[in-house]
């Protein structure tokens, strides 16, 4: 028997037409992800199939778990052996050490020559576990051991319970998008699940030096790290935003401090996303945070771009975020303590309510097309990703 990884798809069953599509990314988005180990993949409408050798199998299996698109992750058996008695006792080696009081068994058969049906395998199969298994019984509902046989022309495979993968698409198949990825708890999160969502992330980052650190801007990085753990890699731009923001503090008045300065981030995000083929921006707002994200604000701030925005942290409490952001694995990067842009330069009393009008008007007081042609003139980008682990694995 040789073992092999099989993928359940959950949610990219339900699509009809353009299942093929999905599956094509998928399979690239696995394969790139493995690049380095040696491995065929193949597939149907009903799963996946990942052939590796035997002593990469749980490297293989701990990557898939950072995927987007997988419903479930096994590890199943295959073998040429079809003689109903070798079948019978190859399953019972393999379950015999298995915790369990209930099971079930589910035979398909592909293979219409085979003598029995898929009911009469399943009856024989589970007569046989009774007797060799004791102080067990068969619960058809809801077993805790599923023992999977499948029939196929050339092989049998036998599979049982699997861990649960991400789910989601496929990350890639709904294009891009960017993200404006601060160092807080709130925007990795939104970032995560907008790629669970198949959308492929780019992310901007604001700094304002000497403002704000090497430091803020290094937990940003590593942050942008875990997202590519699931995203494939991160192209981060940084852009710095110190002139900006200095000319809108020497020159407007501050309770719209905030409501200018995110109008001013929201123009440059979509300045650079559609340079980058980006269709949405994506970030961490959540309704009723802070000043800047009552439904006011929001709609003032969301007013000088047309490009959606999509906020998917916007309803969750911030005990919800928390929850996401310590299984996601940003949660104790994001709570370092380093300053960012924004926080530097929060005024005593943002505005609650801010008007569209007066934005406006106080805007013309700073140049500040000129001002954001600047910024993105000058912007960085630097790629971070899966890879840079990679290739130290290799080295070290
Ligand atoms: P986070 O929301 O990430 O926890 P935060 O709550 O401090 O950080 P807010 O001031 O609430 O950030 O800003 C709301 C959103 O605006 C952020 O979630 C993020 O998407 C975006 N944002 C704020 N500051 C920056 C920045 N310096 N660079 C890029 N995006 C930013
Ligand atoms: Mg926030």
């Amino acid at each position: 028997m040789k073992q092999i990884i099989i993928i359940k798809y959950g949610e990219l069953s339900t699509k009809k037409d353009n299942i093929n599509y999905f599956l094509s990314i998928l399979k690239n988005n696995i394969s790139n992800n493995i690049n380095d180990i040696e491995h065929v993949i193949t597939y149907d409408f009903g799963r996946m199939f990942i052939q590796v050798r035997e002593e990469d199998i749980k490297k293989v299996t701990e990557r898939l778990k950072f995927i987007f698109g997988i419903h479930e992750i096994i590890v199943g058996f295959i073998s040429n052996d079809k003689e109903l008695a070798n079948i019978k006792e190859n399953i019972i080696k393999l379950i015999k050490d298995k915790e369990f009081k209930t099971f079930k068994v589910v035979t398909k058969r592909s293979d219409k020559s085979y003598p029995m049906d898929s009911m009469e395998i399943s009856k024989n199969i589970g007569g046989y576990i009774l007797k060799n298994i004791n102080n067990i019984s068969v619960d058809v509902h809801n077993p805790e051991l599923l023992v999977n046989i499948e029939i196929r022309k050339n092989e049998i495979l036998y599979y049982f319970n699997g861990i649960l993968g991400l789910g989601g698409y496929p990350v890639g198949t709904l294009g891009k998008g960017l993200l404006m990825l601060s160092g807080g708890i709130d925007s990795p999160v939104a970032g995560y699940l907008a790629i669970k969502r198949g959308v492929k992330l780019e992310a901007i980052y604001f700094e304002s030096p000497p403002h704000t650190s090497e430091f803020a801007k290094d937990k940003v990085i590593k942050l942008s790290r875990i997202l590519a753990k699931y995203n494939t890699t991160i192209k981060l731009h940084v852009i710095n935003f110190t002139h900006i923001q200095e000319e809108i503090l020497k020159n407007i008045p501050h309770d719209y401090l905030i409501t200018i300065m995110r109008r001013m981030m929201y123009r440059i995000s979509a300045i650079i996303a559609h340079n980058n083929k980006c269709n949405i921006l994506v970030n961490g707002e959540s309704i009723g945070q802070v000043a800047s994200q009552t439904l006011t604000s929001m709609r003032v701030i969301n007013e000088v771009v047309k490009m959606p925005v999509i906020r998917p942290v916007a309803c969750f409490d911030k005990l919800e975020i928390i929850d996401l952001a310590k299984r996601v694995g940003t949660y104790e990067i994001s709570t370092l303590p380093y300053e960012d842009c924004c926080t530097i330069f929060v005024p005593s009393h943002p505005v609650i309510n801010p008007s569209i009008i007066k934005a406006n008007e106080y805007e013309k007081l700073i140049p500040y097309k000129e001002l954001i042609h600047e910024a993105i003139r000058g912007h960085e980008v630097l790629y971070i990703g899966i890879e840079e682990e990679k290739k130290f694995d290799d080295i070290l």
